[in-house]
């Protein structure tokens, strides 16, 4: 089972998670931007940490034949901070980097009108620099926060096809369903979403645009939640392609879309995927 993790916090993990990764068939991942946890004392402190995401942790991840890109954004939670707001003006620097295969995590957390204003300036950096936007959903209220993130979406005329909204559960997975942007879902050892509620949800709305994350971070998490879902899903009776398009070739699809991800390198399986036309082919 080859896997590409397209949301995980690696920053938060160690290298046994790593070692453990690579030995369950994690071949490349995506580490969005996010809260550090710490609240920050200056805007500054997000230039070093932008570079450890297209520096020191692909570093990290190669020592495991981990194939590390990130995706960067000022996130919502802290767009609410007067002190990093100014990170916003890092942010384009950053989105030229080969690295780069995203403009995220954006989106909603309290859904203040600071976060209406950094969600939507977000949005317009992602058409200009052609790149997919990965939309965080909050946690509290979320049916309500999802519709409006379609609506802001909607807005901006971005492509649908570039956007994923990610945290979704069962009662939100319908309306970006129909909205043509892509499915997210966020698989936790206890809470949001578990492998065998996400085996019915692909049972109930198909494979297409579907990516499955661990987006294990500093909570209690659980990176191998990805091969937990695969395994869950073949135990359901689903067949091993199954697995790799929702496993691999559909992350590999979405953030190809950059063109940037050189994905020849972590994909020893068939030879379909050497190329960069595959990276940009249809759905
Ligand atoms: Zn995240």
């Amino acid at each position: 089972m080859r896997i590409f993790d397209p949301h995980i916090h690696m920053t938060s993990r160690t290298t046994d998670d790593y070692e453990r990764m690579a030995a369950a068939g994690v071949q490349a991942v995506v580490e969005p931007a996010f809260w550090v946890g710490q609240p920050r004392t200056n805007a500054g402190s997000f230039a070093d940490y932008f570079d450890s995401l297209v520096g020191w942790e692909p570093f990290r991840a190669a020592q495991f034949g981990i194939r590390h890109h990130a995706t960067i954004a000022l996130n919502p939670k802290e767009a609410n901070d007067p002190h990093c707001r100014e990170a916003l003006s890092l942010v384009p620097r950053y989105l030229d980097k080969d690295s780069v295969v995203a403009v995220g995590e954006i989106g909603y957390d309290a859904m203040t009108p600071e976060e209406d204003e950094v969600f939507a300036v977000q949005l317009r950096l992602a058409v200009e620099y052609a790149l997919p936007a990965l939309v965080h959903t909050p946690h509290r209220d979320k049916a309500r926060g999802v519709s409006r993130t379609l609506d802001v979406v909607r807005e901006s005329g971005i492509e649908p096809g570039l956007v994923v909204v990610d945290h979704l559960n069962e009662v939100t997975v319908g309306a970006v369903h129909d909205s043509g942007c892509w499915m997210g879902f966020s698989i936790y050892p206890d809470t949001k979403m578990s492998p065998s509620r996400m085996v019915e949800i692909l049972r109930g709305h198909g494979l297409h645009r579907m990516l499955v994350n661990s987006a294990a971070d500093w909570g209690r998490s659980d990176p191998l939640l990805t091969r937990r879902t695969g395994e869950a899903m073949l135990a359901a009776g689903f067949t091993d392609d199954d697995v790799d398009q929702v496993l691999w070739r559909n992350p590999v699809e979405f953030y190809g879309q950059s063109g940037r991800p050189h994905l020849t390198a972590t994909a020893p399986g068939p030879a379909s995927f050497q190329g960069s036309s595959i990276l940009r082919g249809g759905s």
